[in-house]
Order: C-alpha cells, then sequence, then structure tokens
C-alpha cells in the first residue's frame, strides 16, 4: 500500500503540494522498471542531474528576469519626493546590478544548454549555471521587494511570492553549498598540473 500520511506546507511553491509518502508491504511489478536495465539506477539517477541543474538554472534566470522587469516598470511609475524612484541614485544602483545579474545568469544558462544539447560533458557548466542563476533569482527577488517598499511585503504585488519561491532553487537539485564543491573538484580536474 502506498499512503500519503501527511501534507507538509511550505514557505513557497504553493502551487504544487507536498505530502510524506509511505510506502507498505509495497511490491514494484518488474514492467515498472524506470530505465532500460536493472542495476544501474544511480548512474541514471547521476546522468539526469545535468539537465536537472540546467532546468533549475533557467528556473532562476526566470526569477532574476520577473524581479528585474516588475521593479524597472515600477520605478517609472512609483514618485518619492516629486521624481520616480528610478531617478533616485540608490534605486539606479539596484537596477545596475540586478540587470547585469540576470544577464550574466542567462549566459551562462545558455552556455550549459548549449553544451548539453551538443552531448558534450556539461557538468562544470551546468554547475556553475544553477550556482549563479539560482543565486541571481534569489538577491533580484529580495531587491524587488526593497524596491517596491511596504508594497512588496504584501500579496498586492507578485514580488511578494517571488521572495517566497525564491529559496527552493537555492536548496533542489543539490544544494549551492554542494555546488560549490563540484565546481571547485570539476575545475581542479579541469586545470591539473
Ligand atoms: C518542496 C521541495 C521540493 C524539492 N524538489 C526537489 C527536486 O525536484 N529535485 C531535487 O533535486 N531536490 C528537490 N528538493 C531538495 C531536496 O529534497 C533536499 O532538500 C536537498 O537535496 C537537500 O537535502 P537535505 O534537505 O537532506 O539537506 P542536508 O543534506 O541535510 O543539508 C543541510 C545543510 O548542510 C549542507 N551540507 C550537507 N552536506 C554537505 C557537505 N558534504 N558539504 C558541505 N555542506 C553540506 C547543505 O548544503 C545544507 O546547507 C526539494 C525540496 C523541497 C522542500
Amino acid at each position: 500500500m502506498v499512503f500519503c500520511t501527511k501534507d507538509i506546507d511550505k514557505l513557497g511553491y504553493k502551487g504544487i503540494k507536498t505530502c510524506e509518502i509511505l510506502f507498505e508491504n509495497y511490491e514494484v511489478p518488474k514492467g515498472a522498471l524506470i530505465g532500460a536495465k536493472e542495476g544501474v539506477g544511480f548512474k541514471q539517477v547521476l546522468g539526469g542531474l545535468e539537465l536537472g541543474r540546467v532546468n533549475v538554472a533557467a528556473r532562476g534566470v526566470g526569477l532574476a528576469r520577473a524581479s528585474f522587469e516588475d521593479s524597472i516598470k515600477y520605478t517609472q511609475e512609483r514618485k518619492t519626493f516629486g521624481k520616480p524612484i528610478g531617478e533616485h541614485q540608490a534605486i539606479q544602483l539596484k537596477l545596475a546590478e540586478m540587470g547585469t545579474r540576470l544577464e550574466a545568469a542567462r549566459l551562462l544558462t545558455q552556455n550549459a544548454a548549449q553544451k548539453l544539447q551538443n552531448g558534450e560533458r556539461s557538468d562544470l557548466e551546468a554547475g556553475m549555471a544553477k550556482l549563479y542563476a539560482t543565486e541571481a533569482g534569489f538577491k533580484n527577488a529580495e531587491e524587488a521587494m526593497r524596491i517596491h517598499g511596504g508594497y512588496g511585503y504584501t500579496k498586492e504585488f507578485a514580488v511578494e511570492r517571488y521572495y517566497r519561491d525564491a529559496p527552493l532553487m537555492l536548496i533542489g537539485e543539490g544544494t549551492n553549498e554542494l555546488q560549490k564543491i563540484i565546481i571547485s573538484k570539476s575545475l581542479t580536474e579541469k586545470y591539473k598540473i
């Protein structure tokens, strides 16, 4: 039997339900084997990680882009001290950093995706893209919330949701702490003297 024993509430990603699953005396029929061959499951899972990391990197880029685009629009609409907030230098610095972060994340992700599509080894590139793009999404979501001021903390604007959804990407598909370890090992192998 398979049981869903409890629903688990989360900070973000409310569109997907998360629950604890219990398998009790559950036999999986042979025909339900995932992958063509028995005994190589771990290898297959590891092989899927490259694709998974590019996928999460692309989600990081999407989050960085949405945060940037909502912010650059808002900075032209919201006025304080007689002018749009985008004319205050403190906000301009944020927009410059957000836009640059977005562009760098996008290029790293495109590079990793291209290598993967060409059938080339792309573990290093996929790891770098995942690390950078998800941190970019997280940082841009935070800056978007700050730029929106009090509204950024309310559900009146989507930036509140971006801020809650962003942290999962730092954890999923290999935490960013582990990602750094993998990147460092790959770099040492690549630049071995
Ligand atoms: C709703 C939800 C959906 C998820 N979906 C997916 C998914 O689709 N795909 C996916 O891959 N993951 C997904 N995850 C993440 C996954 O389930 C794990 O949470 C994640 O792999 C981290 O493992 P852990 O929670 O056991 O943390 P732990 O391994 O206990 O880590 C705790 C902390 O210790 C650090 N740490 C652990 N080991 C080391 C080490 N050797 N060196 C340095 N630091 C270390 C970690 O970086 C982290 O900061 C999801 C998580 C949630 C909450």
